[in-house]
C-alpha cells in the first residue's frame, strides 16, 4: 500500500470545511514561521454543502486555496511526532510534547474562534499524552 506523504495528501485535498482548513493553516504557519497566520482564511469563499476531503464529514466546504493551500498532514502528524518522542527518554518526551503545543490565536472573529478550537483540540490531545506519560505505573 502506498503511504500518504504530505505532497500526496496535499494534492488529494481540494474541498475542506473551515475547521480543517483554518486548523491546517494555523499549524502550517507555526511549522514554517513559528507564528500564527496573518490571515486565517480568504475573506470571500464560496461555501457549499459537501464532503470535506480531510475529515470526511458532510458540511459546508470550500476550496483548500481559501486557506492558502495549508499542509494538511500537520493535522495528523502530531501523533507521529509523539511516537518519535516516545522513542527517547522520559524528560525529553515531556519536553517534546510541550514543544508541540501552540499558543491560542488572539481575536474573536468566527474564523479566529474556529482556529482556536483547532489549537485547543491539538493542545488537549497533547495534554492527554502528557498525562499518560507522567502517570505513575504501579
Ligand atoms: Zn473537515
Amino acid at each position: 500500500m502506498k503511504e500518504l506523504d504530505s505532497n500526496n495528501l496535499k494534492s488529494k485535498i481540494n474541498n475542506v470545511c473551515s475547521e480543517c482548513g483554518i486548523s491546517a493553516n494555523v499549524l502550517t504557519c507555526f511549522a514554517k514561521f513559528g507564528a500564527p497566520p496573518k490571515k486565517l482564511a480568504f475573506d470571500t469563499s464560496t461555501f457549499h454543502k459537501g464532503k470535506c476531503d480531510y475529515c470526511g464529514e458532510t458540511k459546508m466546504i470550500t476550496e483548500a486555496r481559501d486557506f492558502f493551500y495549508p499542509n494538511f498532514s500537520l493535522l495528523k502528524n502530531h501523533a507521529q511526532d509523539i511516537a518519535q518522542a516516545l522513542k527517547t527518554q522520559h524528560t525529553e518526551i515531556v519536553e517534546a510534547v510541550e514543544r508541540l503545543k501552540i499558543p491560542p490565536i488572539t481575536g474573536n472573529s468566527p474564523a479566529e474562534l474556529i482556529a482556536n478550537e483547532g489549537v485547543f483540540r491539538r493542545n488537549q490531545a497533547l495534554d492527554d499524552v502528557l498525562q499518560a506519560i507522567t502517570q505513575p505505573t504501579n
